[in-house]
């Protein structure tokens, strides 16, 4: 499905190659996905990546909210009865070095005091929104970042463009002005792939010319989209894609949904990532 070329104008045309189930595979096969995020207000932006890493075909969703009031208890019971597929952890208890984590999804400020673990522990990683910020703003974190080192390949950053402008230091117009420009210079600093979100994903990498996204419209344009892709990544991850594959592949699929989304229904996140899967 993917098609690339210098000077990185290509545009990615397919879907991803399909990796059938094989019939003696379990749960175990197509790793735990761990959702950190969900910050008091911002519950349902963890659930919809939660959700979406479901319908990925993730073998287990594990969710970790940065939410420790005690109201939070009630909340998580109410996610239980509506997601019984998921499992509520603390974020302390999520065995991270086992999983893949889609971390930043209604983060909220409490992300930035899980990040330091998450990026020395986690072997796959999505990194988007609160985190984002949280790199944008701590020099240590960009450091850590840059010094995961092999795992590079499988960590995705998924900027939208004010999160991506606020990484690079630029403003927004700037940044979009040159959507290849900016993945590409994102994907050096920081040494692993980005997904440049927006009308036309960009999918950069350190090392190949990066891709333009063909799929997606604007009925995305709503909350939640962002999360949904997040959480579908993870579980692309998860299955063993390495991280430019799954960046591919991901907004391929979610653009895809949208665009053949049923004319006489409205598009929600929620039903979004219900509607996905990897075929
Ligand atoms: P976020 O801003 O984090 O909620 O992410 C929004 C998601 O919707 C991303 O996957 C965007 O690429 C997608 N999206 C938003 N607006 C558009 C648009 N006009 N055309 C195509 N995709 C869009
Ligand atoms: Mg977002």
């Amino acid at each position: 499905g993917v098609v690339a070329a210098e000077p990185a104008t290509a545009i990615l045309g397919g879907p991803p190659a399909p990796r059938p189930r094989a019939h003696a595979s379990h749960k175990g096969s197509y790793g735990d996905v761990a959702i950190v995020g969900g910050a008091p207000g911002m519950t349902g932006a963890a659930l919809l990546a939660a959700s979406a890493a479901l319908h990925g075909g993730a073998g287990r969703v594990l969710v970790g909210l940065l939410d420790d009031r005690p109201a939070a208890a009630g909340i998580a019971a109410a996610l239980g009865a509506t997601h019984p597929e998921l499992m509520l952890r603390a974020v302390s208890a999520l065995d991270v070095a086992r999983q893949t984590v889609v971390c930043g999804c209604g983060g909220g400020q409490a992300v930035a005091a899980v990040l330091p673990r998450l990026l020395a522990e986690a072997p796959r990683m999505v990194i988007d929104a609160d985190a984002l910020n949280a790199i944008a703003a701590d020099a240590a974190l960009q450091t850590q970042l840059r010094a995961r080192g092999d795992r590079a390949q499988f960590t995705v950053m998924t900027p939208h463009p004010l999160e991506a402008a606020r990484l690079l230091g630029i403003d927004t117009g700037t940044l979009q002005a040159d959507r290849l420009d900016a993945a590409r210079r994102l994907a050096e600093r920081f040494g692993c792939v980005v997904l440049l979100k927006g009308s036309g994903s960009v999918i950069a990498a350190p090392d190949a010319p990066p891709v333009i996204n063909s799929t997606g419209n604007a009925l995305l344009a709503t909350a939640g989209t962002g999360d949904v892709l997040a959480g579908f990544t993870g579980a692309l991850l998860a299955a063993g894609h390495t991280a430019f594959g799954a960046a591919c592949s991901a907004a391929y699929l979610h653009g895809l949904a949208a665009d053949s989304w049923p004319a006489d229904t409205t598009l929600t996140a929620g039903a979004l990532a219900a509607r996905l899967h990897v075929p």
